[in-house]
């Protein structure tokens, strides 16, 4: 495609909506976004993800599109995530200005203009807080409270809310992303790593009506996974020797302290070694310690594969004046 056509594709705003078995949904949805988005005087799209669904969402897909054809449907052949129907939405999407939501109407589109509101104000990404949450506060509630507060921590992007999926990004936020597992919730952090401007906002939040939550109490774990994967992705994907090299040396030089000490008690104190679980210890220290430290040597050189192979760059340019 030349650079002219795409210039002329080019439309002010994109709403993404991953879609998994929400047949009973769609007719609600999209009245909502009807009695909201063309009010907003911007040119837009809407990009339909069906996620795989097997309930007949599709077809009631198809109704959107037959009636408005700025609705556009990107069918998966099998369920892929919420995740990569998002991903495949901002690979699509023509938008300045790209929004996600879900589709079940536990977001609310009325929302919308505020979060571009907020977006002229300056920010590149403005996220939605569910301040009223209504969802199980035994099962979901409280563990993701948690879990805001630790990747918030970690992270130093602090939100009350990364799971919510109303959030609206400028396109160059979410065009230079990888996405993959369920990364999906932690693109505010993984996008500060480009310094951008990110606000919150409370926004509406309601009851699932129609069919299942997708995710239930096992989401807890795989949450903290992803967490250790984001921080170490912000904070040492350039320089992994320094996680792994560090605990490696610790580790190799307790090891070579303790078999000096016993070395030197089993050399001048004729002491045994054989029934001394310290010697085993020690032994194992200095294995963990060369492990660790070789460990750090390869993710260097993946690192530098990673980079090289892609074209990728080690920073973001946000403008450069001649
Ligand atoms: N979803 C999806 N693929 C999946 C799981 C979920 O596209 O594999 C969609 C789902 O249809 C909904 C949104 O992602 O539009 C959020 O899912 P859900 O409402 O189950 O999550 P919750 O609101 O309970 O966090
Ligand atoms: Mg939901």
């Amino acid at each position: 495609m030349s650079n002219n056509k795409s210039k002329e594709n080019k439309i002010d705003l994109s709403i993404v909506i991953p879609i998994y078995n929400e047949k009973q949904s769609i007719d609600s949805l999209y009245k909502d976004l009807k009695s909201v988005l063309p009010k907003l005087g911007k040119s837009y799209e809407v990009i339909l993800i069906d996620d795989g669904s097997m309930d007949g969402t599709y077809d009631e897909l198809l109704k959107a599109h037959q009636k408005n054809k700025a609705y556009k449907i990107i069918k998966f052949r099998r369920n892929f995530g919420q995740t990569a129907a998002m991903k495949a939405g901002f690979d699509y999407s023509k938008g300045e200005v790209v929004i996600t939501l879900d589709a079940d109407l536990q977001n609310d589109p009325a929302d919308i203009p505020e979060m571009l509101d907020k977006l002229n104000d300056g920010y590149d990404i403005v996220s939605g807080w569910r301040k009223h949450r209504k969802d199980n506060t035994l099962i979901r509630n409280f563990p993701s409270a948690v879990a805001n507060r630790i990747i918030s921590t970690l992270t130093g992007v602090y939100l009350h809310d990364y799971g919510c999926t109303l959030k609206a990004y400028r396109k160059e936020v979410i065009k230079n992303l990888e996405l993959y597992g369920e990364m999906h919730r932690y693109i505010p952090a993984l996008a500060s790593w480009m310094g951008v401007k990110i606000a919150e906002i409370p926004v509406r939040h309601h009851s699932r009506k129609f069919g299942k939550a997708k995710y239930g109490i096992s989401k807890t774990i795989r949450v903290i996974l992803d967490i250790m994967v984001v921080k170490f992705l912000l904070s040492y994907s350039q320089k992994p020797i320094q996680v792994f090299g560090l605990i490696g040396l610790i580790a190799g030089a307790i090891g070579f302290i303790v078999t000096a000490y016993l070395t030197i008690m089993r050399i001048f104190f004729n002491q045994g070694l054989a029934s001394r679980p310290l010697f085993t210890l020690s032994i194992f220290m200095i294995l963990i310690g060369i492990q660790l430290i070789t460990m750090g040597l390869l993710a260097e050189l993946i690192m530098r594969t990673y980079h090289e192979s892609q074209n990728k760059s080690i920073y973001v340019v946000k403008e450069i004046i001649e």
